[in-house]
């Protein structure tokens, strides 16, 4: 019966906060409406692979819509690269299928296990932000069915303001069923990457502005311990897609990625695991280890998804989880907003061994997207006393540079400064407000935020 539902535990992938949710897992269009208008939950909310690390996805004691098991792919054309499927495809499978065809993703969060459905919602960004921006600029159209059960096709042509509403509105504009995607030819699974030190951030950012224009790929880790004059000395991960011909003999099979072990955290660590002795210790052998080297030729795999070889590595920050602090900040002022964090961080004593740092490009039209042209940080923090004060003052410091936070990894704003960050957000109201009236669709986060009224 498609109107039975499951009360579980819920969470996303920070562990943070954990919501008892009623779980739907419909396997059909037909389930799906029938959920939708069985009136039985208060509001609902879709729940791709929970890979948002906070709430989004989360709607406590209401309504939680899984849609892994509407994982169908429609059609492809070979010719133009363009797929169409369900909303609960994984990255994963399409790369499964695809890649050995000689197609890759057109951009790429940093796991492979997220959903369509869960990669628009959110509008997620990639390593190419600088080149090619979001997912959002290379979905061609999707179809949402709305809480009023009827089904939209929206596309940059049809239904603009809904099409741009959805991408990063993190699920609250309706359901999306299934999408059309463009993906991007490729000759080999592999990429040529060059890695360089940085000393320190202002070190980083110049190389990253001189010479991102080279490369497809840019990333860098940062040591977000390190202090003084070394404040943010990084390592530069920046490549791009490896021509078949300058493949090395030995590799027969040019699109086939090389086996992999995965390896399975079977337990949570204790939470004093990752302190910042710990962390300053791995950040001093990551920094140390890495050597500047031109052209390596890295997997695709590899490359992108370093951690999807671990799976489960979020019970790495013991039982009470963790919350990714990922922010934007503007070209103008957005070093400077970047080094105060650090600093803000630093005095705390709290450590984030995955510091992540990239450049974005321009921004598209998506009213809640969180790109803009700047800089973008993301820091796991573990969760323990003292760190949600911690995080609204960050947020407050975030803001007086014109930053912002990432939707898809929010466990704690405030709306006071979300508001503030979002200035599109009454603009994606009333677009809320004609396609859901009843307010249907609603997620913890979205009562948290006030994006909706409680
Ligand atoms: C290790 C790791 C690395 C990451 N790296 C990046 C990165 O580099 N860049 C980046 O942008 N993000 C990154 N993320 C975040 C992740 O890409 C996003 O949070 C993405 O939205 C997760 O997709 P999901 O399918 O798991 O969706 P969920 O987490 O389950 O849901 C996310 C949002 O999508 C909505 N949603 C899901 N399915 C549907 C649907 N069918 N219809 C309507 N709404 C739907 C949900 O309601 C929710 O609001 C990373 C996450 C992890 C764990």
């Amino acid at each position: 019966m498609a109107e039975h539902f499951v009360t579980e535990p819920l969470s996303g992938w920070g562990r943070f906060p954990v919501e008892r949710c009623n779980v739907y897992r419909p396997e059909s269009r037909r389930q799906l409406t029938a959920i939708l208008e069985s009136g039985a939950q208060p509001s609902l909310i879709s729940f791709g692979l929970g890979r948002s690390y906070g709430d989004a996805p989360l709607n406590s004691q209401e309504g939680v819509i899984c849609h892994t098991r509407l994982n169908r792919l429609l059609a492809f054309d070979a010719q133009s690269g363009v797929l169409e499927c369900e909303a609960g495809v994984s990255l994963a499978e399409i790369l499964q299928y695809f890649l050995p065809r000689g197609f890759f993703l057109s951009v790429t969060p940093g796991t492979k296990f997220v959903t369509v459905g869960g990669a628009i919602a959110a509008d997620v960004h990639g390593k190419n932000h600088h080149q090619d921006g979001t997912f959002g600029n290379f979905v061609l159209d999707f179809k949402l069915l709305t809480p009023k059960g009827e089904t939209i096709s929206c596309s940059p042509n049809n239904n603009f303001e809904l099409f741009w509403a959805t991408h990063g509105g993190m699920g609250l504009t309706g359901i999306i069923l299934s999408a059309r995607i463009k993906l991007r030819p490729v000759e080999s699974a592999w990429a040529l990457v060059d890695y360089q030190k940085a000393t320190n951030l202002e070190d980083a950012l110049e190389r990253m502005t001189e010479s991102d224009i080279r490369y497809q790929y840019s990333v860098a880790w940062i040591d977000c311990l390190a202090s003084g004059r070394h404040m943010g000395r990084a390592v530069l991960m920046r490549g791009n897609h490896a021509p078949a011909k300058e493949l090395p003999r030995r590799i027969r099979r040019p699109l086939s990625q090389p086996p992999h072990r995965h390896w399975t955290l079977p337990f949570d660590f204790p939470s004093m695991a990752l302190n910042s002795f710990t962390v300053r210790a791995f950040n001093s052998l990551y920094y140390g280890t890495h050597r500047s080297a031109a052209r390596q030729l890295i997997d695709l795999d590899t490359f992108f998804y370093p951690l999807d070889a671990i799976y489960h590595w979020n019970r790495m920050y013991g039982r009470r989880g963790f919350v990714q602090y990922q922010v934007a900040l503007p070209l103008d002022g957005g070093l400077e907003g970047l080094k105060v964090v650090l600093a803000r961080l630093a005095r705390s004593r709290r450590a984030s061994f995955l510091a992540v740092l990239k450049r974005l490009g321009m921004p598209n039209p998506g009213l809640l997207s969180f790109p803009i042209q700047g800089y973008t940080l993301a820091l796991d923090l573990p969760v323990n006393r003292g760190l949600v004060p911690l995080l609204h003052e960050l947020d407050r410091v975030v803001l007086s540079y014109g930053g912002r936070v990432y939707l898809a990894k929010d466990a704690v704003m405030t709306s006071q400064s979300f508001a503030a960050m979002y200035p599109k957000l009454e603009q994606f109201r009333a677009v809320k407000r004609k396609v859901d009236p009843q307010g249907l669709l609603s997620s913890s986060q979205a009562r948290r935020l006030a994006i909706v009224e409680k």
